[in-house]
């Protein structure tokens, strides 16, 4: 394509257009029917203690399997659902999903298993997910404090008054929050201060430069560090090779996730996994 003409260029890059706009929409239609349809599922991806190598807890992936589309990952379908209008009735499901898995965990004498649930810039500026939260919990019987809601700072920094409200709600009903991508937003250090926050999830970014570049060290090493003295609890995400673990280790994170311990699995390979991997209780 790179040795077309600058004429031909022209038309291959509306072509392109042309087949993205109605892929969207081929999205736009299949998703307006994906709840009804029942196509979503959850994968989890194990959290591991770096002290203990237990399991911390689990992240609740969404995937959509559209009989029309295939397979449709969560960073393309999500924000054409924010869009529409209808992430809301999807987070509601999510944690509906999510709350009865730890149930089904529980009742199978795995234990209480944590799990966290990613949140929509969108949804989180509506007052009805402090009601959503709350009812998912009363109806599930899950104990609050093993539900984690994530959160970008794209979305705090983008009304902090009003963010730590929420905050300050969804902690008053015993849930966690973890702040997720830590490090590839904007937000100012001050402001975190002010955010009522329990757990900083370092982004996977911060991976790359960990283990051959001292600076790549130093900065982690300095998130880290900036993590502990507020008080939370520190994740890193996408931690794919041992060396990358065993550095974060010398640099006391708390917790690790990534591709090098597991992939996001379906529930039953969960449990396969837990057999070998104990929960930290
Ligand atoms: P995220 O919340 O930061 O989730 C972590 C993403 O990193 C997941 O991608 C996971 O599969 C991937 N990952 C985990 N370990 C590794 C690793 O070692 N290497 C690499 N390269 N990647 C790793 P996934 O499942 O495709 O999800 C992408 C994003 O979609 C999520 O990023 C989250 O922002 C969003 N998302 C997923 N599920 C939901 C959901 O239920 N609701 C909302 N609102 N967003 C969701
Ligand atoms: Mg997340
Ligand atoms: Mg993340
Ligand atoms: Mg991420």
């Amino acid at each position: 394509h790179a040795k077309r003409s600058g004429r031909n260029q022209f038309s291959f890059f509306t072509e392109d257009m042309r087949l993205r706009a109605m892929d969207r929409l081929r999205i736009e239609t299949a998703l307006r029917s994906v709840l009804s349809r029942r196509e979503l599922r959850l994968h989890y991806q194990p959290i591991m203690d770096l002290q203990t190598e237990r399991v911390m807890g689990v992240e609740a992936l969404l995937r959509w399997n559209s009989p029309e589309l295939g397979e449709v990952p969560p960073t393309r379908f999500i924000p054409i659902a924010e869009e529409m209008g209808i992430i809301e009735d999807i987070t509601c499901w999510v944690l509906r999903e999510a709350c009865s898995m730890n149930q089904r965990m529980l009742q199978q004498g795995i234990g209480n298993l944590p799990v966290s649930v990613n949140l929509s810039d969108i949804h989180f500026r509506s007052r009805a997910l402090v009601d959503a939260v709350a009812q998912t919990l009363k109806e599930t019987g899950m104990e609050p404090q093993y539900l984690d809601l994530e959160v970008t700072e794209s979305l705090l920094m983008s009304n902090l008054d009003s963010a730590i409200d929420l905050l300050g709600e969804l902690s008053d009903l015993g849930v966690t929050v973890s702040l997720d991508d830590f490090g590839t937003g904007y937000s100012s250090l001050t402001y975190l201060q002010r955010l009522p926050l329990d757990r900083l999830k370092v982004d996977r970014s911060f991976m790359q430069n960990l283990v051959a570049d001292q600076r790549g060290q130093a900065v982690t090493r300095a998130v880290i560090a900036l993590g502990h003295s507020l008080g939370l609890m520190v994740v890193a995400e996408g931690v794919e090779e041992k060396t990358q673990h065993d550095w974060l280790r010398k640099l006391n994170c708390d917790g690790v996730q990534g591709f090098l311990m597991a992939r996001p699995l379906q529930e039953d390979r969960l449990l396969e996994f837990l057999k070998a991997h104990p929960i930290l209780e």
